[in-house]
């Protein structure tokens, strides 16, 4: 019996909800056409069955650790 995976996958959006992709400064700010920086992060298990989203990466990665141990 296969062991099901649990890998987070994470992906930035603006405060419109689209995603973004852009390079950002080392300082966070945003430095491309287009974009207006990072609102939060939308964050899915690679199991399908856990999806959150946050402000911080650091924040889901705690939320998936969970998920993870208790799945
Ligand atoms: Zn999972
Ligand atoms: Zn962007």
């Amino acid at each position: 019996m296969a062991r099901t995976r649990h890998t987070l996958k994470a992906q930035a959006r603006h405060a419109d909800g689209t995603d973004c992709t852009h390079k950002l400064s080392p300082r966070g700010k945003p430095r491309e056409a287009g974009c207006t920086g990072r609102h939060d992060y939308r964050a899915w298990c690679t199991c399908g069955t856990w999806e959150q989203t946050g402000d911080t990466r650091a924040a889901l990665e705690y939320t998936h650790h969970t998920h993870r141990t208790n799945a």
